[in-house]
């Protein structure tokens, strides 16, 4: 448990980091773009936060992780989806339907609201076991959920998802499986890392990787292809340099990324608001990326919240 002294650190770091915001990287956004139209073949990604992503073409769209609950840090043992915000937020984002809403682990702030949002519009839960677990807790029907093994893929209309064995960052929080269903409320703890996917998102002969956590198994995206890559960067600043090093080398370059767009960076424990709001270490992250980005020739963009955006512009 941490210290109040902590505790208060904390958030007058997140606190300072809030005023510098994002106004020195407006020029590395992704440009807004309209919503994909049916039968344009085009694509749109909005980013809402953390690592919840929404993929669209106009016939279809699928989420990662689909969390909008903000729960404050001192809030953690008694946590619980926020219905309210959740359907706020899928109207803002101008969601109605999803053929599926895929946790990329089973952490709170990856799969506390995904059972709800299946829920809400219609979506398939696809990810593994304890993200299942989480689902069967508040009743969503076996029918609804499909559990995945490292390897395999499954389509969405013109998406095909692959689900890759990934690793967490290291940081040794709620690790293992979910093993029986979780209801809620429940402690934040309670939601299990289970198993960690680098998601591989194919459509229309182009690729995207989606990497929740800054964590990867060496090895494993071998003779993988990607386009773009959408980076869990959260506490990978703090980490050393050869882990960092290893990260860059495992997850962008091994897939032929001309593109990274940083996710995972905003502070979650606060209101989403007109957010997202950078936490202390996105800066220090950003840093590592450009230079990474600039010495190997891949582009670093950052996305847009709340707005669609086109993830190969300029490719
Ligand atoms: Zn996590």
């Amino acid at each position: 448990m941490k210290s109040i002294a902590t505790l208060l650190l904390g958030m007058l770091a997140a606190g300072a980091c809030a005023a510098a915001g994002l106004d020195d990287y407006k020029e590395q956004m992704l440009p807004v773009v309209a919503k994909a139209e049916a039968g344009k073949k085009n694509l749109t990604v909005m980013f809402t936060g953390v690592a919840t992503l929404l993929f669209d073409d106009g016939e279809t769209a699928i989420m990662t992780d689909g969390f909008f609950t903000r729960i404050p840090q001192n809030a953690l043992r008694s946590i619980r989806p926020d219905r309210d915000a959740i359907a706020r937020s899928l109207q803002r984002a101008g969601v109605k339907t999803l053929a599926a809403v895929i946790p990329v682990h089973s952490h709170f702030d990856h799969a506390l609201d995904s059972p709800i949002v299946a829920q809400e519009t219609g979506a398939l839960l696809v990810g593994s076991s304890s993200t299942a677990n989480i689902g069967k807790g508040y009743r969503l029907p076996d029918a609804r959920m499909r559990v995945l093994n490292f390897g395999e893929s499954v389509a969405f209309g013109r998406f095909k998802v692959t689900f890759l064995n990934s690793s967490h960052l290291p940081t040794g929080y709620a690790t293992g499986p979910i093993t029986g269903p979780l209801t809620v409320p429940n402690s934040a703890s309670e939601f299990r890392e289970g198993d960690c996917y680098s998601l591989l998102i194919e459509h229309e002969g182009r690729s995207i990787l989606v990497q929740g956590s800054a964590g990867f198994v060496p090895g494993a995206l071998n003779g993988r292809k990607a386009d773009v890559v959408y980076l869990g960067i959260g506490g990978m600043g703090a980490r050393g340099e050869p882990y960092r090093d290893a990260y860059w080398q495992e997850i962008v370059r091994s897939v032929g990324a001309k593109r990274v767009v940083p996710i995972h960076w905003d502070n979650f424990f606060i209101p989403l608001g007109d957010g997202p709001v950078p936490n202390s270490d996105f800066y220090r992250s950003m840093e590592f990326l450009q230079a990474r980005g600039k010495a190997d020739g891949v582009d670093i963009r950052l996305p847009p919240a709340w707005k669609p955006a086109d993830p190969y512009s300029g490719l």
